[in-house]
């Protein structure tokens, strides 16, 4: 294990699903990531960006994961870990471990240090540090540029941990996940509520059709706002960063605050009145109408298609 390089991407798989950011995250620290988790041989050949991949089936529980990891990767000088559910529990818990510092929000790792957001996206600020620490990667706003080749591969077994019960984080349940609760940073599919689509029957409408479709359902600040939906649901500077493949905006504007969380979704498709909005701007498609009705329209369809779609 001491082939590890200085610098080392560390990312939780659990079922053998990578999370958001996993490759963004393996890319920064230049290629090479250690897997842990359940699942790690399968989702290692879901890695885009890596040259080089270690991997070990693991808990998932993050205290005992740290204690367990740390040993291995004191000789490791900069650790990158995806700010995921998992790696934003494993990062500080990692750090505390190690004994180093932990940057966190970072969308740059540098040579002694990293930038990092703050102020919720307004500032852009340079840390350095003396000595080894840990980062945890903004998703959505790096990309990758797939690595040529096929990666190096290699399973390891870690020891198990033997020190004394470390306090941990216990797994209760695991919840489903629906249109309205399930994580937009790793949604594939996001449907995006804006101040254009309506009240609260067209948002409720919105997560239907969500759902009926496999989407996840944001908002802007605007909607959040209202609080037709929570908080934890609006994408942007001062939200969720996202990085779907399919963005669909009803009734958004396209202000930068927003946008600015949107991370480079393959497809955009923008249903607006104004066609010089820049939600329109910058899609795919755009559809010059009223939110609510073109939504509602969607609906019908996917009844028709399937009465018990909605
Ligand atoms: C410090 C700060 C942080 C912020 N952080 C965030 C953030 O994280 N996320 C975020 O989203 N915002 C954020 N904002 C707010 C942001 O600047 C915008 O005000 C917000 O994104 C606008 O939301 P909107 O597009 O839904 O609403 P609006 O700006 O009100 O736009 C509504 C849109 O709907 C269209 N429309 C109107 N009627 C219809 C209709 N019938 N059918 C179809 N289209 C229609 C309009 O043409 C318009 O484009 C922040 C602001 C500040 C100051």
């Amino acid at each position: 294990m001491s082939e590890f390089p200085s610098v080392l991407a560390v990312v939780v798989v659990r079922d053998g699903t990578l999370p958001a950011g996993a490759d963004e995250s393996v890319a920064e620290a230049g290629g090479a990531v250690l897997l842990v988790g359940s699942g790690t041989e399968e989702a290692s050949s879901r890695l885009t960006s890596a040259v080089r991949v270690w991997t070990a089936g693991t808990g998932t529980a993050p205290g005992t994961l740290a204690a367990t990891l740390a040993p291995l990767l004191a000789p490791v000088h900069t650790v990158v870990l995806p700010a995921s559910p998992d790696g934003r529990d494993l990062a500080p818990r990692l750090a505390a471990a190690l004994d180093r510092p932990l940057l966190v929000g970072a969308v740059e790792v540098l040579p002694h240090g990293a930038d990092v957001l703050r102020w919720g996206g307004q500032a852009l600020v340079e840390l350095t540090v003396d000595g080894p620490y840990l980062v945890t990667l903004e998703p959505g706003l790096r990309g990758v540029e797939p690595a040529a080749g096929t990666p190096e591969r290699t399973a390891i077994a870690l020891p198990a941990f033997g020190g004394a019960a470390v306090p941990d984080a216990r797994c209760l349940t695991t919840l489903e996940a629906t249109a309205e609760t399930g994580g937009l940073a790793e949604a594939r599919r996001i449907m995006g509520a804006g101040g254009g689509l309506g009240g609260a029957e067209e948002v409720a409408l919105l997560v239907r059709v969500g759902a009926a479709l496999g989407a996840a359902v944001g908002a802007t600040r605007v909607v959040t706002d209202a609080g037709l939906l929570g908080y934890e649901r609006q994408i942007g500077t001062t939200g969720v960063t996202v990085d779907p493949d399919l963005y669909i905006a009803f009734g958004v504007s396209g202000a930068p605050h927003h946008t600015g969380g949107l991370g480079a979704p393959r497809h955009v498709v923008s249903v607006n009145t104004d066609p010089y909005c820049p939600m329109t701007a910058m899609a795919d498609l755009g559809i010059v109408a009223d939110a609510a009705a073109v939504l509602t329209e969607l609906a019908q369809c996917l009844e028709r298609d399937d009465e018990s779609a909605l």
